[in-house]
């Protein structure tokens, strides 16, 4: 068995063990990676004390097996009712917990159903955060594909900001740097390439339109890479030419934000507390009502996971915590600017993974 594996699949049964429970149904494509190491794209795993079983169907079975040599692989065959019950009389366990967040409706009623059938006294329980909050503590070779995917998106942006220039269209930019990054060992990006200019870059998340680029405009440029699984996340706003004073105000305010942020958050502070100290810098700018999304959020083999970083978030940040701190201030009608880093929290400091120039 893999070592990392292993551990992995220790930690979470002693998890389970504290909550009474004495095995999981995973199927979440990203915890079944995480626990497994088979990354293909329908499974299900069972772990319990006694055995770890990968259910997946013929189309994965020889990937299965050698990407999961430690699991036992049962082959699924059409509807869930037609295996399902065979596998469950082999259980020998009483309390099988399953993705509360994750698991379909409909598939949780099926299940019910094929369990009220059967004779057996299994019974499902809804967990939550199980997986997600092992995968949120990084272990070292997981910091350092992040970090190969920050090197990535961080050569992107040197790339881009040679590249970029008045008349050239947000998509032109993005595929620029799509085609960057593939071709320096990003697999498939986490994410779409977002560049958004003038008064497109006051919606976060929107696409790269036909839009030419102007001078003394923002342009905010959010971009991530992917090496084997682990993504990476890095925004950065530029302006060609000389920016207007809105700009140097709103990008010092940002600015501000994120390095008091990363000045001061430390373990134990909760993801809500960590949220603030970035907000009450923007609110004392002036631009309170213009940071609208949250300060981060984790980042492994998903782009969003735990810890989240933001108003209410309980999440408490520890050191091996891999995240994203990204304020921003949006302004309808002129545009906006984010600023977004990689930080590891080590040894209770903040350190930044990203190296892109601000
Ligand atoms: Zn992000």
């Amino acid at each position: 068995m893999s070592p990392k594996t292993k551990s992995r699949i220790e930690k979470l049964l002693a998890g389970l063990g504290e909550k009474n429970i004495d095995g999981i149904l995973i199927s979440q494509p990203e915890n079944r990676r995480y626990l497994s190491g088979f990354d293909g794209s329908a499974g299900f795993l069972i772990i319990t004390p006694q055995k770890n079983i990968l259910a997946t169907d013929s189309r994965y079975t020889a990937q299965a097996k050698s990407q999961a040599p430690e699991y036992e692989i049962f082959p699924v065959t059409s509807d869930i009712e037609n295996w399902f019950p065979g596998l469950a009389a082999g259980l020998n366990i009483k309390r099988l917990g399953f993705e509360g967040e994750y698991l379909t409706f409909s598939l949780y009623r099926r299940l019910c159903d094929i369990l009220g059938k059967g004779k057996t006294v299994l019974k499902f329980v809804p967990v939550e955060d199980v997986v997600e909050s092992l995968r949120a503590v990084k272990e070292p070779g997981e910091i350092e594909l992040i970090a190969r995917a920050a090197e990535i998106a961080d050569a992107a942006m040197a790339h881009i900001r040679e590249e970029l220039h008045p008349g050239m269209t947000e998509k032109e930019a993005a595929w620029e740097i799509e085609k960057f990054m593939r071709d320096n060992g990003s697999q498939p990006l986490p994410f779409d390439v977002i560049v958004a200019s003038g008064p497109n870059s006051a919606l976060p998340h929107t696409q790269p339109s036909a839009r030419a680029i102007r001078e003394a405009e923002p342009i905010v440029i959010d971009i991530g890479a992917r090496v084997e699984g682990y993504a990476s996340d890095l925004s950065r706003t530029v302006c060609l030419g000389a920016p207007d004073d809105t700009f140097k105000k709103v990008y010092d305010t940002v600015l501000g934000a994120q390095l008091g942020a990363i000045a001061v958050i430390k373990p134990e502070m909760s993801g809500g507390e960590a949220d603030q100290i970035a907000r009450i810098i923007i609110e004392e700018g002036g631009y309170g009502e213009a940071f609208g999304h949250g300060l981060g959020h984790g980042v492994g083999l998903a782009i969003h996971e735990k810890p989240r970083l933001g108003s209410g978030s309980s999440d408490k940040l520890a050191d091996g915590m891999v995240f994203a701190i990204e304020p921003g201030i949006y302004i309808e009608g002129w545009g906006g600017v984010r600023i977004e880093d990689l930080v590891i929290m080590e040894a209770g400091k903040i350190r930044e993974i990203s190296k892109a120039r601000k």
